[in-house]
């Protein structure tokens, strides 16, 4: 059975869903945020860089911005996966999978991205704990310790500068064949980094905590933390299926305040963004939370609501 029409339903309830409901509950607008609880970030065990969160799990982050949200009457919240989509700006239908059914003007996509990690044994047991993919968030805490990165090509020389300001001490392992031209092998060994072209064997850890990389001639590589670029893929696939540009990268094509080419349609976070970062996530939920609440405004004042 279908609900109330929504103004709107948001579809992902990570940082960006979140941030927006709260915004759209305080400008008195009927939300539900439909979340199926997996958000990118659920491996670690603390958010950094989120000004006034620093430090704060994951799960405790989302509690607080549910609570938060949850103050305000018209915001609601669903445990659940949204399936399908149908209809068109100002009447969305959407069916999740234990099979409820709601109705909304305005959809927000906020489902994220999610990573594809790396094939390598052992990688697993330490992904999130003491491997990670982005210095910004987990970079201080390795700071100044040995670490492996694994990358290769032109990555690589992206990766290298970055991860000096945290550490002198850190060796690339390619994990087969480099795809590094001449020039970038010079630079590397201008700057002493270690290169190691061989397939890696096997990630040695204790309790999460890496203790050696181990390739397959046999070379091992003694370290404490791992940094590397996973696969990324969207978090869902709803918004292609209604119609958004979606990039080959899995982004949904969006302007500055989250509008898709699709009429009534939203898009916010880590799916809409190359920007992958919580704060960065909630500062486009707002946003985009904004320009729906100007639109659903100017769409009932032209009414003569
Ligand atoms: C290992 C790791 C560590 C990180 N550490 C940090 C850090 O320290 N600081 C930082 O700022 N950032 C960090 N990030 C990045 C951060 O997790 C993301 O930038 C942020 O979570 C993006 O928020 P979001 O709301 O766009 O998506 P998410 O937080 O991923 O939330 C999306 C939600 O949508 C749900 N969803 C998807 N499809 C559907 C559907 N069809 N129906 C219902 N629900 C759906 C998902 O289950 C999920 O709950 C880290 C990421 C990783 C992988």
């Amino acid at each position: 059975m279908e609900h109330q029409l929504l103004d709107v339903a948001i579809i992902g309830g990570g940082p960006a869903g979140l941030n927006a409901a709260l915004v759209l509950g305080r400008a008195r607008k009927n939300v539900t945020v439909i979340d199926e609880g997996r958000p990118r970030n659920a491996v670690t065990r603390e958010t950094h860089g989120f000004l006034t969160r620093d430090g704060t799990s994951p799960s405790e982050f989302r509690r607080i911005a549910k609570e938060e949200s949850s103050a305000y009457p018209s915001v609601s919240f669903v445990e659940d996966t949204a399936v399908s989509i149908a209809g068109t700006d100002g009447h969305f239908q959407i069916t999740t999978a234990q099979g409820k059914a709601f109705a909304s003007k305005k959809l927000l996509f906020a489902v994220g991205m999610k990573d594809r990690t790396l094939d390598i044994p052992g990688l697993a047991e330490v992904y999130g704990k003491s491997a990670f993919i982005c210095p910004y968030c987990d970079g201080w805490e390795l700071r100044d310790k040995p670490l492996v990165i694994i990358s290769k090509g032109a990555d690589v020389m992206h990766f290298a500068p970055l991860i000096s300001g945290w550490t002198s001490r850190f060796t690339i392992c390619t994990n087969g064949p480099d795809e590094l031209t001449d020039e970038q092998r010079e630079e590397l060994r201008r700057h002493r980094v270690p290169v190691f072209e061989a397939p890696i064997r096997s990630i040695d850890s204790d309790d999460g905590i890496v203790r050696q990389v181990v390739l397959e001639d046999g070379t091992t590589i003694p370290c404490t933390g791992i940094f590397f670029k996973p696969e990324l893929v969207t978090g869902s696939d709803l918004p292609r299926a209604v119609g958004c540009h979606v990039s080959e990268a899995g982004t949904v094509a969006v302007d500055d305040f989250g509008k898709t080419n699709v009429p009534g349609v939203y898009s916010a976070g880590d799916v809409a963004s190359r920007l992958h970062q919580a704060i960065t996530a909630a500062s486009m939920g707002a946003f985009a939370a904004a320009a729906i609440n100007n639109e659903l405004n100017m769409d009932a004042w032209k009414r003569n609501e």
